[in-house]
C-alpha cells in the first residue's frame, strides 16, 4: 500500500502499534508489531490475521489519513499524530529544527506540512484524525 513508508525508518518509534483500515468491515483496527510479525485485530467485526510481512510490504491502509490540498496527511497512530502536532506547532520556532536529529520524523516531513501557510489547515486536520 502506498505511502507506509514514506517518512522512514525512525518511524519505527511509532509502529509497535499501527491503526489500519479493516479488511473485512472498514473499520480501525489495530496491527501489532509482535517479535518479526504483525498480527491485525478489529475490533468491530473480529477479524485477525497475523502477518510475516515487514513494513515494507503492508497490506494494509491507515486509518489516520486525510486529503488537504497540498498532500495527503498520515499517521501510524494517536501518539504519532500528536508527535506530528507539536512538531508542527513548534514550526514557529524554525531554529529548534535544528536540534533535532538528521533521522528524525520532523526532518523528514514534507514542506507543504510544516510551512507557515499551511499550518493551521494541517493542525485542523490532525484535529479531525484524532477523532476519527
Ligand atoms: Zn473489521
Amino acid at each position: 500500500m502506498e505511502r507506509f513508508n514514506g517518512y522512514e525508518k525512525s518511524l519505527n518509534d511509532f509502529s509497535d502499534e499501527i491503526l489500519v483500515v479493516c479488511n473485512s468491515c472498514n473499520e480501525k483496527a489495530i496491527l501489532k508489531k509482535i517479535d518479526k510479525c504483525f498480527k491485525i485485530t478489529c475490533l468491530k467485526c473480529g477479524y485477525n490475521k497475523m502477518y510475516s510481512n515487514s513494513l515494507n510490504n503492508p497490506v494494509h491502509k491507515l486509518w489516520l489519513r486525510i486529503e488537504l490540498n497540498d498532500g495527503e496527511l498520515w499517521a501510524y497512530n494517536l501518539e504519532h499524530l500528536e508527535f506530528l502536532k507539536n512538531h508542527i506547532s513548534a514550526g514557529l520556532r524554525e531554529r529548534t529544527l535544528e536540534n533535532i536529529s538528521n533521522k528524525s520524523i520532523g526532518s523528514r516531513l514534507p514542506k507543504w506540512m510544516t510551512s507557515k501557510k499551511n499550518r493551521v489547515d494541517v493542525l485542523k486536520a490532525i484535529e479531525k484524525l484524532k477523532h476519527k
